[in-house]
């Protein structure tokens, strides 16, 4: 993968082009930003950058033997490490294990989140992780010469599926092996032992611009210009979550959601059960990218008040409901409390929760919410 092949982020390519050039660069660091903005894309062309022997203008020349070998992830000197699955009660998790289905999932989609990948290897909805195991390995292999002479490179996607066993990679962090670059992509800074965090430099990756967004949305997945501007304005700088939206038929989504606001607004119980079985078949991607555009929605609606002359870029139906909403005497707190309940639960169905419970417990929550403070309008 070229940097060229990786939309937005030009602060931080030209900041990891600079450190190339200079010859400073930092032996350990951290690729930081939200899911979607392409951290692992980021991160492989960096690596394919450091093994290219005909570099040109801030970019790997694509055409190279370690280029090939690099695009294809299949560069002896590259290393990968991404959550995986135990393959037995007894048997550790091993990225090596899941090589070929990650070749596969990198080039089909190169933006997907962890929660594709965990989809593209499993269908019983476990969550993977990084073992210690995995890290013994590692620092093993990356204590061995380089097979092609050059750097060894090792790609490490969602350090924050390490869990405890960060203390592993602490001590490859602090005795690094020579002529090694470790990459850690990682989109929160939460789930990362401080001790980790203070030895990384880090590098901060940005949303992708909205125009950029709207045109990769026109160009690669041939959507019409207005949809493509109103997905891209919604799905706020995630590449992975405006390919979502725009996959799924908004209509049917749109009509879910009033819906279920409607239960939750005149606090009907039986309603709310309802939705959350009708929801819950949608399993636990559809789940996710509901909650998703329910968050955007509710969002867009704090900004609407905020400014109501900026149009939203949100289709009619949508600009409605905001327009709405945003005239509603709830208060924005309130409204910031729901989406923020939201993204908690998507976060939770996304780590294996039961789907139909949570989103039952969520409506519940979000009718107090709104039981607490329908009065004041902040
Ligand atoms: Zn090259």
């Amino acid at each position: 993968m070229h940097f060229a092949d990786v939309p937005g982020q030009n602060p931080a390519k030209a900041a990891l082009v600079a450190a190339v050039e200079s010859g400073r660069l930092p032996h350990a660091l951290l690729l930081l930003g939200p899911e979607g903005c392409g951290g692992l894309p980021t991160g492989l062309a960096f690596a394919q950058y450091l093994f290219c022997t005909a570099r040109t203008g801030g970019d790997s020349c694509g055409r190279c033997p370690d280029c090939t070998k690099a695009a294809a992830l299949e560069h002896p000197d590259l290393h990968l490490s991404f959550p995986a699955l135990k393959p037995g009660p007894t048997k550790a998790a091993l990225s090596r294990n899941h090589l070929p289905e990650f070749r596969q999932f990198v080039r089909e989609t190169p933006f997907g989140t962890t929660s594709d990948w965990m989809t593209h290897i499993t269908s019983e909805g476990k969550r993977g992780n990084i073992s210690v195991d995995e890290m013994r390995e590692i620092i093993e292999t990356l204590s061995l010469k380089s097979y092609e002479g050059g750097r060894k490179v090792l790609v490490l996607w969602r350090p924050e599926y390490l869990g405890k066993e960060g203390n592993a990679l602490l001590k490859l962090i602090e005795e690094p092996p020579p002529d090694t670059v470790l990459l850690l992509v990682a989109e929160a800074t939460e789930g990362i032992l401080p001790t980790i965090l203070s030895r990384l430099q880090t590098v901060r990756l940005a949303p992708i611009p909205v125009e950029e967004l709207t045109q990769l949305l026109a160009e690669k997945h041939g959507a019409e210009p207005a949809r493509a501007a109103a997905v891209a304005a919604m799905a706020e700088g995630s590449y992975s979550a405006a390919v979502s939206l725009l996959n799924h038929h908004d209509a049917d989504r749109f009509a879910t959601f009033r819906a279920w606001m409607l239960a939750v607004f005149t606090g009907r119980g039986v309603q709310l059960a309802t939705t959350a079985e009708e929801l819950g078949k949608e399993g636990r991607e559809g789940t996710r990218a509901f909650l998703d555009y329910a968050v955007h929605l509710l969002e867009h609606t704090v900004r609407h008040r905020a400014a109501p002359a900026l149009p939203t870029a949100l289709p009619a139906d949508e600009t409605r409901f905001v327009s709405d909403l945003a005239r509603n005497t709830v208060s924005t707190q309130t409204l910031a409390r729901m989406a923020e309940a939201m993204g908690k639960t998507a976060y939770l169905v996304d780590r294996n929760a039961n789907i139909k419970i949570q989103l039952h417990a969520l409506g519940i929550r979000l009718v107090r919410l709104l039981q607490g403070r329908t009065t004041s309008n902040a």
